[in-house]
């Protein structure tokens, strides 16, 4: 994936972030104004009362029938008893009505019509004060069926607004609860999509590492991972006190094979050298390719007379990969330079050079032989 491509993704990723966190914002934001105005109410207690009180204009008819179907047993003591307790209702619903989260444009004409009701609650006690037995006064009756007609018309009006806002909010829980879950599952989808995206970028980053650090031709290191794993290797062997050493392999007259066998023939040879290379080498050596028919081996906890042991190794074995690759008139050989270092102070670049005049020594000696720094 090309840079600008990477660009493109993060741009897309962080657009569709921002959109679906706008759209949870607003969401979220809706319902929680909507939350506070209905959530909150406890309509359970309203009901209850205003059932309580709606009892009352049904106890004023029933007594108000009563004392016209037998006047002389008039109930002045459960009329006068009804006519205390219905105002104290009245406010307790006015109370419960005001603390609620109901609109107030919607319950204030039923309030202010029980309100009315009351203030003519005096006015019958003063005519059942006046009562005599046997005789049903009209006025007492109009009076009270009045009373109770407004009475029972302002409860149920009030009735049926509390109900209708129970169901409301029972409707809007109920879409709390599906919003919720579903910005849950929002969440997770996008945290999901964040995770995927990050997991994809570091495993391309990781590709695009190891490509950076790896030799195209032959499958090896290349400069770049030489130089990480140098120093890695050369502080390890400061460290434990055991010697690091590095031979640079250099092919002889390489430019000669290319001219006289062509550029193809002489990657092979690069390939099957480095393969050659890797097999004569244990799996803690680093073999790596640094130019174009220049290799070098790092050997970790290895002496002079090991690394040289190694590189004479190598060098006969490039003789017998010849005869199979290119035909036993072609010889290809290969120059070796060593160097050993573990003395606390010296530098890994130090060691390098050293190596690079003991190579250099070889080739002025005539190739094909190996020489120590
Ligand atoms: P010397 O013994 O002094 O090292 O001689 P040489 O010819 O090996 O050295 P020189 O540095 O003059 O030439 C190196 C040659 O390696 C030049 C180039 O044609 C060849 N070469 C470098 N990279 C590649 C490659 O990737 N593939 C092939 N086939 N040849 C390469
Ligand atoms: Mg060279
Ligand atoms: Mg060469």
């Amino acid at each position: 994936m090309s840079q600008r491509q990477h660009r493109t993704l993060s741009w897309q990723l962080a657009l569709g972030f921002t959109l679906l966190a706008g759209v949870c914002a607003l969401t979220i934001g809706f319902y929680v104004v909507n939350a506070r105005q209905h959530v909150g109410a406890n309509y359970t207690a309203l009901v209850a009362d205003v059932v309580r009180a709606q009892q009352h204009p049904v106890l004023l008819r029933h007594t108000l029938d009563r004392l016209q179907e037998s006047p002389e047993r008039a109930p002045e003591e459960r009329l006068g008893n009804l006519l205390w307790r219905i105002p104290q209702h009245i406010n307790g619903v006015s109370h419960g009505l005001t603390r609620s989260q109901l609109d107030p444009a919607e319950y204030v004409p039923s309030l202010d019509t029980l309100h009315q009701a009351a203030a003519q609650l005096p006015e019958l006690q003063n005519r059942v004060d006046e009562l005599q037995a046997g005789v049903v006064p009209v006025e007492l009756t109009r009076l009270g069926y009045e009373i109770e007609n407004e009475m029972a018309r302002a409860y149920s009006e009030l009735n049926e607004l509390i109900h209708v806002a129970a169901a409301e909010q029972r409707i809007l829980m109920e879409r709390l609860t599906w919003a919720i879950g579903a910005l849950v599952l929002l969440v997770l989808i996008v945290v999901g999509g964040l995770m995927l995206a990050l997991l994809r970028l570091h495993r391309e980053r990781e590709a695009v590492k190891r490509l950076s650090l790896v030799d195209e031709l032959t499958g090896l290191g290349n400069r770049r991972y030489l130089k990480e794993a140098a120093d890695r290797l050369h502080e390890q062997s400061l460290r434990n006190g055991k010697p690091l050493s590095i031979a640079l392999l250099d092919l002889d007259l390489f430019k000669q094979l290319n001219d006289r066998l062509g550029h193809p023939t002489g990657d092979g040879v690069l390939k099957a050298f480095a393969n050659a290379v890797q097999e004569e080498t244990r799996q803690a050596d680093i073999v790596s390719r640094i130019g174009g028919e220049e290799f070098c081996i790092l050997m970790p906890d290895t002496s002079s007379e090991g690394a040289f042991e190694v590189a004479e190794r190598i060098r006969h074995r490039i003789a017998g990969l010849t005869a199979p690759t290119l035909g036993a008139s072609t010889m290809l050989t290969v120059s070796l330079g060593l160097a050993t270092g573990q003395k606390q102070g010296s530098d890994f670049d130090s060691l390098y050079s050293r190596a690079d005049k003991a190579l250099y020594t070889a080739k002025a000696n005539g190739r094909n032989c190996t020489r120590i720094a």
